[in-house]
């Protein structure tokens, strides 16, 4: 998986803003083989953030995937993935494992995932990827990225 330089620390800044609550939405790129090639990400509103959940309302991120993509620069852009906050220093959870599973059957490519979790002063990122191989869906955890304070 590649990143756009800085895009974990604007992931790890929009965590610290919606602190104590969660917060998530899409992340946009393109594939190079088996790699998945992150470029930019798009925040899903939720009209009741809470602090142990945040679901990605699929209308609305249809919607806010299709503006994005009709002034993208490259025409290879298009949905990858998804990411979400945790308030405070935890992993991504079982049923953000299940969720991962969920989002790779429902494609053949491979789709990347981030976790960016904040307990305000420092901010770590979980990042998963996921794929086939043989037919079978693989989903593969990276070492976490321990992304340290984010000066203001
Ligand atoms: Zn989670």
């Amino acid at each position: 998986m590649e990143f756009a330089v800085d895009l974990l620390k604007q992931l790890a800044g929009v965590a610290m803003d919606a602190l104590p609550n969660e917060t998530g939405g899409l992340l946009i790129g393109w594939r190079d083989g088996e790699t998945v090639v992150v470029c930019a990400w798009l925040q899903l509103g939720t009209p009741n953030p809470r602090r142990n959940r945040f679901e990605i309302d699929s209308k609305k991120a249809t919607s806010a995937l299709k503006g994005y993509l009709r002034t993208a620069a490259n025409p290879l852009e298009g949905y990858v993935g998804a990411w979400h906050t945790h308030p405070a220093l935890e992993a991504p959870s079982g049923r953000d494992f299940e969720t991962f599973r969920s989002s790779a059957a429902a494609t053949q490519a491979p789709l990347a995932f981030v976790v960016l979790a904040t307990e305000g002063s420092s901010s770590v990122a979980h990042v998963v990827w996921s794929g086939r191989q043989n037919h079978e869906i693989i989903i593969e955890t990276q070492k976490p990225i321990a992304l340290g304070r984010i000066a203001e």
